[in-house]
């Protein structure tokens, strides 16, 4: 990956690209005031209060931000919105946290529902990143700006910032992490049977892992060196809808049963700490996790709790290390900017297509974690040591 060098995008520039003229200033009492009038006239009327946010549309603090986060049933989500909606309200504004329960209709009934109340911004991490294009029309129709978060909105004009990590970087540290463990570069005439797992294929980010995972394995691959013996080594073979770890288990269950009878397998590219614990399940069923049968070299992603304790145990052996209160930090200083007529800061402005545009996004950096560095997760103060035991 070639450095990055942070550049900034003018609000200023972005709106006349957008081809939206200057904002009318209005004084903030006043602005208030005609919101309430307005709001109350609608509502007189019996009018839906659709598009309210676009009588708010004045610069400045305050005023309520939408979070729309995918899931509870995974812990980094409900530290993502908790985290922005702590650093939104420091920074003067209201929060309003909803999570879509993984359902592609819930997130949008949530988003809609936001317009309609009139709240000043969206952050939204998608279920499905391209099932959000009506609504999000109807965001921009109520002047409301979007960050993407985590996850790329795709196929919307509607979608201002993009705030994540270096996701094909995260693929890349759990591809490289199977070479060095099973020491592919050293014992030249070995021969290794390996599995691979990819993400939800409605995540843009499961490319992007998947990409940066198979540049470093494909060549071991292709040279017969790594040998993945179910032959499916294709994306769309390998994906996991929903990021689901039962279905994981189901797939590797399988995996296990139809390819190593008498071979066993010696690492699996796991995309994300629940997917790897269904794999270590199934593992565990067939036996797996004894003397003379360890686990293999089994990657992740999140360092969840949970998974940080297997490291620890010995069962699951990496994970990826995305410091969920950066990310929150920076989308916060994205929404913040984009309010208050500030720049945000950006670092990447050619790698996020959605296909309508070109996306600019602040990526931070993942970080490696196997059981010689946990460490660095209490240093940093994402768990107590206590948490760890
Ligand atoms: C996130 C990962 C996460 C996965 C499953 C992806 O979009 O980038 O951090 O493991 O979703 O929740």
């Amino acid at each position: 990956m070639g450095t990055r060098t942070p550049v900034h995008i003018s609000a200023v520039r972005r709106r006349a690209r957008s081809g939206r003229g200057p904002r009318r200033r209005t004084a903030p009492l006043a602005a208030a005031a005609a919101v309430a009038l307005l709001a109350g006239s609608l509502a007189a009327c019996g009018q839906e209060a659709k598009g309210g946010s676009r009588y708010k549309a004045e610069k400045g603090k305050g005023g309520t931000i939408g979070l729309a986060m995918p899931t509870k049933s995974s812990e980094r989500w409900i530290a993502d919105g908790k985290n922005m909606a702590r650093q939104f309200k420091a920074a003067g504004y209201k929060a309003d946290l909803q999570y879509g329960d993984d359902k592609v209709e819930n997130q949008v009934a949530q988003i809609e529902n936001m317009i309609a109340k009139g709240h000043r911004l969206l952050v939204v991490a998608a279920i499905d990143g391209s099932a959000l294009t009506d609504v999000l029309r109807r965001a921009k129709e109520a002047d409301v700006p979007v960050i993407s978060y985590d996850r790329l909105l795709l196929g919307t004009e509607n979608v201002d910032y993009y705030a994540s990590f270096d996701n094909e970087r995260v693929g890349e540290l759990q591809g490289g992490y199977i070479v060095d463990k099973l020491k592919l570069d050293e014992k030249k005439d070995e021969k290794f049977n390996v599995e691979l797992f990819a993400g939800s294929p409605d995540d843009n980010n499961t490319k992007f892992f998947w990409d940066g995972a198979m540049k470093v394995l494909r060549p071991y691959i292709e040279k017969g060196r790594i040998v993945v013996r179910s032959k499916q080594t294709k994306l769309n073979q390998t994906t996991t809808l929903r990021w689901d770890g039962g279905t994981a288990q189901k797939r590797m269950d399988d995996l296990l049963s139809k390819n190593y009878g008498s071979e066993e397998v010696d690492a699996v590219l796991s995309p994300y700490d629940g997917i790897s614990i269904g794999i270590l399940s199934a593992l565990k069923s067939a036996g797996y996790g004894t003397g003379d049968k360890p686990y293999p070299i089994v990657t992740g992603q999140d360092a969840e709790l949970a998974s940080v304790k297997s490291i620890l145990r010995g069962q699951q052996t990496q994970t990826v290390y995305k410091d969920t209160r950066k990310l929150a930090r920076q989308a916060v200083q994205m929404g913040d900017a984009v309010l208050t007529g500030k720049k945000p800061e950006v670092n990447d402005t050619k790698t996020y297509d959605n296909g309508k545009k070109v996306v600019p996004a602040y990526l931070l950096k993942p970080v490696s974690i196997d059981k010689s560095n946990t460490q660095r997760l209490v240093d940093d103060g994402y768990y107590t040591a206590g948490q760890l035991k």
